[in-house]
C-alpha cells in the first residue's frame, strides 16, 4: 500500500489539504492500494493558479519544443509501461493482458500522436476575401482547462483530456474519479520529468460534488471538458452555461450491434462477445444491444452463449485471465439490479446473471451475461448497464434494424455486420452515432475522433478534430490599401 499523495499540483506529488480521507482499492480483491486526503477547494484553487501562471509561458512555447517534451514523455511512459499496466490493472480490477495490450500502449501512442499534432494545428489559408484586406486566422489556446474523468479507463481518459489540451498550448487541471487516481498522477509526474514545466498539468483528486464542482465552477477555468455519465454531464453543462464557459461532454452510450442475414455469423458472434465484455462491459462504446436478422437469430444466440461460457474470469494479475471484476461492489449491485428487473419483467437469461463464488467472491465479479426476450422499451434495452451484459433481439427488415438501432437516447457508437456494401453504407449513413464500425466493434485509433451524438454528448476526443474543442479561432483582418479614407466610410459619413 502507498500513502504517498494522490494529487499533483504545480509539479509536486502531494496529499490533499482537506480532512476527508479516501482509500483506493483493488476491486478484484478488496486490497487497499493507497490512502490519502481529498482535495479541498483551496487545493483546486492552488492548482488553477499554478496552471494560469504556467499558461503564460507554455502557450508561447514553440510547437517544436512542446513536441520534443511530449516525445520524451512518451519514452518515459514506455520505460514505465510494466508499472503503469500493473497499477491500472489492480486499481481498475481489469485483466493485466488488457492493461498491457490496450490501455498503456494506446496512451503511449496517443502521446506520440499529439506530440506531432502540436506542430500541425490547421486553419483556413490567409487571403484577400475583400479586395482591401488580408484576412488571417490565428488558432489560439484557451487558457486553463478544467477536466473531469471517469473510472473505467483511468489512464486513457486522463490522456484523452490532457493531450490535445496541452499540445495546443493550454494548461490543465484534471480531476480523475476518486476510485482510480493512481495512474493519472503517474502520468502527470512522467510529463514533468520529461520537461513539461510545473503547473502545465495538475491533478486534484476528490469527490464530484467537492473538488469536481470547485473545479468546473472556478472563475479562472476557460473551458470544462467532462467524460462521465449523461446525468452528471447535464449538471456540469448547467454550471458551465451559468458562467458562459465552453464545454465538451463525452457521456454515456448504449451501442447497437446490428447483424444482417448476409453477415459472417461466426465473426459476428465473436465480435459481440469481445465487444460486450471488454473491460467487463464498462466501456461507453461496448456492444450492449445485438439486433440480429431473424434467420440468424437462434444460431447467433446459441453461439454467443457458448463463447461467453468459455470466458475465463480470474485474478487480474494472471496473464490467462480474460475478464476481471467490476470497478466496485456498488457498480455490481447496479448491474445485478438491472438484470433482476429484466428477469422479473419476463426477459430470459440465457447465460450468466449471477455472482461467481469461490475465490472470486471477495471481488466485485459478475458473470458474462446474455439476455433475450426483453422488450425494446424496457430499462435493460434503453439504459446504460456498464457491466458484462449483452441483450439480443431479432428483427425482420433493414428499415426496422435502423429504427431499433436509433431508438435510445444515446448515440456514441454502433456496428453493422454485413457482406453487402449497400447495407454497410446505409447503416453508416443512417445510424446516429459518433462512430459506426463495419464488421468490427471497439477498435480505436489516435488519428480518428471519438465523440457522441444525442445524449452521448458533443465534441471530440483524440485526432486533430479535438483541437476544435481546445482552441479559439481568431480572425485578424488587415487593411492593405493604406488609405486614410476607406471606401466603406461612405456608408457612415461623406465629408472629405
Ligand atoms: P460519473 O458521471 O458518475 O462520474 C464521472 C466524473 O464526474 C467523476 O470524476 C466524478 O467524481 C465526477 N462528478 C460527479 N458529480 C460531479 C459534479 N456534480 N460536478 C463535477 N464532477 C462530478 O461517471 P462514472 O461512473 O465515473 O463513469 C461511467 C460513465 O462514464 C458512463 O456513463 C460512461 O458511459 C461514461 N463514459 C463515457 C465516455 C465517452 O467517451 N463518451 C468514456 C468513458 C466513460
Amino acid at each position: 500500500m502507498t500513502s504517498t499523495g494522490q494529487h499533483f499540483i504545480n509539479g509536486k506529488r502531494r496529499s490533499g489539504s482537506s480532512e476527508e480521507r479516501f482509500s483506493v482499492t483493488n476491486p478484484a480483491t478488496g486490497e487497499v492500494l493507497a490512502v490519502d486526503t481529498r482535495a479541498s477547494a483551496d487545493d483546486v484553487d492552488e492548482a488553477v493558479q499554478a496552471a494560469r501562471k504556467a499558461f503564460t509561458t507554455w502557450s508561447r512555447t514553440p510547437p517544436a519544443e512542446r513536441c520534443d517534451a511530449m516525445l520524451r514523455w512518451a519514452d518515459l511512459l514506455q520505460q514505465r509501461s510494466d508499472e503503469l499496466a500493473a497499477t491500472e490493472s489492480s486499481n481498475g480490477g481489469k485483466p493485466i493482458k488488457l492493461a498491457r495490450g490496450f490501455d498503456v500502449p494506446g496512451v503511449i501512442d496517443n502521446v506520440r500522436f499529439f506530440a506531432g499534432a502540436a506542430r500541425n494545428l490547421e486553419g483556413k489559408s490567409s487571403g484577400e476575401y475583400s479586395p482591401e484586406h488580408t484576412s488571417t486566422i490565428r488558432r489560439e489556446p484557451l487558457g486553463v482547462v478544467g477536466s473531469i474523468a471517469p473510472w473505467n479507463y483511468p489512464l486513457q481518459m486522463a490522456a484523452w483530456k490532457i493531450l490535445p489540451a496541452v499540445a495546443a498550448g493550454n494548461t490543465i487541471v484534471l480531476k480523475p474519479a476518486e476510485l482510480t487516481p493512481l495512474t493519472s498522477v503517474m502520468f502527470a509526474e512522467a510529463a514533468q520529468e520529461a520537461g513539461i514545466p510545473d503547473g502545465v498539468i495538475n491533478i486534484v483528486t476528490g469527490s464530484g460534488r467537492g473538488a469536481g464542482h470547485a473545479l468546473i465552477s472556478h472563475p479562472n477555468i476557460a473551458m470544462v471538458s467532462f467524460t462521465g455519465s449523461t446525468a452528471v454531464g447535464r449538471e456540469v453543462a448547467k454550471t458551465a452555461a451559468g458562467q458562459v464557459k465552453r464545454v465538451h461532454l463525452e457521456l454515456g452510450g448504449k451501442a447497437p450491434f446490428v447483424v444482417f442475414d448476409d453477415a459472417d455469423l461466426e465473426a459476428a458472434a465473436r465480435g459481440a462477445v469481445a465487444g460486450a465484455l471488454i473491460n467487463s462491459g464498462q466501456d461507453c462504446t461496448a456492444a450492449t444491444r445485438a439486433y440480429v436478422q431473424r434467420p440468424h437469430y437462434e444460431a447467433f444466440v446459441h453461439r454467443v452463449a457458448e463463447l461467453m461460457t468459455d470466458v475465463r474470469l480470474g485474478p487480474v494479475d494472471d496473464p490467462d485471465t480474460d475478464m476481471g471484476s467490476l470497478i466496485s461492489f456498488r457498480q455490481r449491485e447496479h448491474v445485478a439490479g438491472m438484470v433482476e428487473r429484466a428477469r422479473a419483467g419476463g426477459a430470459k437469461v440465457v447465460c450468466g446473471g449471477y455472482l461467481p463464488d469461490g475465490p472470486l467472491a471477495r471481488g466485485a465479479y459478475y458473470a458474462p451475461t446474455l439476455i433475450i426476450d426483453a422488450p425494446q422499451d424496457s430499462e435493460i434495452v434503453q439504459q446504460e448497464i456498464f457491466g458484462p451484459v449483452l441483450v439480443c433481439l431479432p428483427f425482420d427488415t433493414d428499415d426496422e434494424a435502423i429504427r431499433l438501432a436509433n431508438d435510445t437516447p444515446y448515440g456514441l457508437a454502433a456496428s453493422a455486420w454485413t457482406s453487402n456494401v449497400f447495407r454497410a453504407q446505409r447503416a453508416s449513413r443512417e445510424i446516429q452515432a459518433g462512430c459506426v464500425w463495419i464488421n468490427d466493434h471497439i477498435p480505436i485509433i489516435s488519428e480518428m475522433p471519438h465523440g457522441g451524438y444525442k445524449a452521448s454528448g458533443f465534441g471530440k476526443d483524440m485526432s486533430t478534430y479535438s483541437f476544435d474543442e481546445y482552441t479559439n479561432i481568431k480572425h485578424v483582418m488587415s487593411d492593405i490599401t493604406g488609405d486614410q479614407r476607406k471606401s466603406w466610410h461612405n456608408l457612415v459619413f461623406t465629408s472629405r
